[in-house]
């Protein structure tokens, strides 16, 4: 089977959109539907049909071009069933720990709540790649609006878990800020300093810094990094539990 064809542009003011498509039967799906126009533009640029639409969480930023489209193209729309009184037109509805076929391809379905409760992450295993929403961005994660802390927590776990090749298509092109973040929690970490010039520059130049990986995540994300001695003792946090040290981290996000 060839593997997922993967397409990302921005839209809105700082969303991504993606569409993966399979060329084998031709479905195209769009992960979320944060605005019609640019996903009509990628579909015309791309050449693909969209057949699918596949929702990470309910958020209007992700959801608000479901009915439009799904009343001009026909698509199915695939989200979490203990969210799905949210999720507008869902016509598939899928569980945390299950699996969704997409034209042969298998996503595992992974509740990630926190950002939101029910918020879910796809992931494909054989194709290498997450699709993660509004849970981990390059170099940060989700505000916790609706979950705890501990869940958001939980959430940001299982992703660490995936292997450190996985792919990471996040929402949103917040990584500059996130830098800059970063940095005030973890300012010795030398691969953290490198990648901040790596993404000043690639903004500098208007380019995208998503799509990121688990294992580069892993090496300079703060909220991916609450057992790292140097954070925990620039925070005096030498002792908390990881969900502790997390739950510190992102409330200094929250006011910096
Ligand atoms: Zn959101
Ligand atoms: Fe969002």
């Amino acid at each position: 089977m060839a593997k997922l064809e993967i397409h990302q542009f921005p839209c809105l003011s700082d969303n991504y959109g993606v569409l993966i498509h399979d060329p084998d039967s031709g479905a195209t799906a769009s992960i979320d539907a944060p605005e019609q126009a640019p996903i009509e533009a990628a579909l015309a640029e791309t050449g693909w049909q969209l057949s699918h639409i596949l929702v990470t969480h309910h958020h209007a930023d992700h959801t608000q071009a479901n009915l439009p489209l799904k009343q001009k193209y026909g698509v199915t729309i695939v989200g979490n069933r203990a969210d799905a009184s949210r999720i507008p037109g869902i016509d598939i509805e899928v569980d945390d720990g299950g699996t969704y076929d997409f034209a042969g391809h298998v996503a595992q379905v992974m509740d990630t709540s926190g950002h939101t409760v029910g918020h879910i992450t796809y992931y494909f295993a054989d194709d290498g790649v997450a699709f993660a929403g509004d849970t981990l961005f390059a170099l940060g994660c989700g505000r916790v609006f609706e979950g705890t802390m501990a869940q958001m927590w939980a959430s940001l776990a299982k992703l660490k878990a995936l292997p450190a090749e996985t792919v990471v298509y996040c929402g949103h092109e917040y990584t500059q800020a996130n830098a800059k973040f970063s940095l005030t929690v973890d300012p010795d970490n030398a691969a953290l300093v490198a990648r901040a010039g790596e993404i000043d520059a690639l903004r500098a130049r208007g380019e995208p810094t998503v799509p990121t990986t688990i294992g580069r995540e892993l090496e300079t994300n703060p909220f991916m990094r609450p057992d790292d001695p140097a954070i925990r003792a620039l925070l005096g946090m030498a002792d908390a539990s990881d969900a502790d040290v997390f739950a510190e981290i992102r409330r200094r996000k929250d006011s910096f």
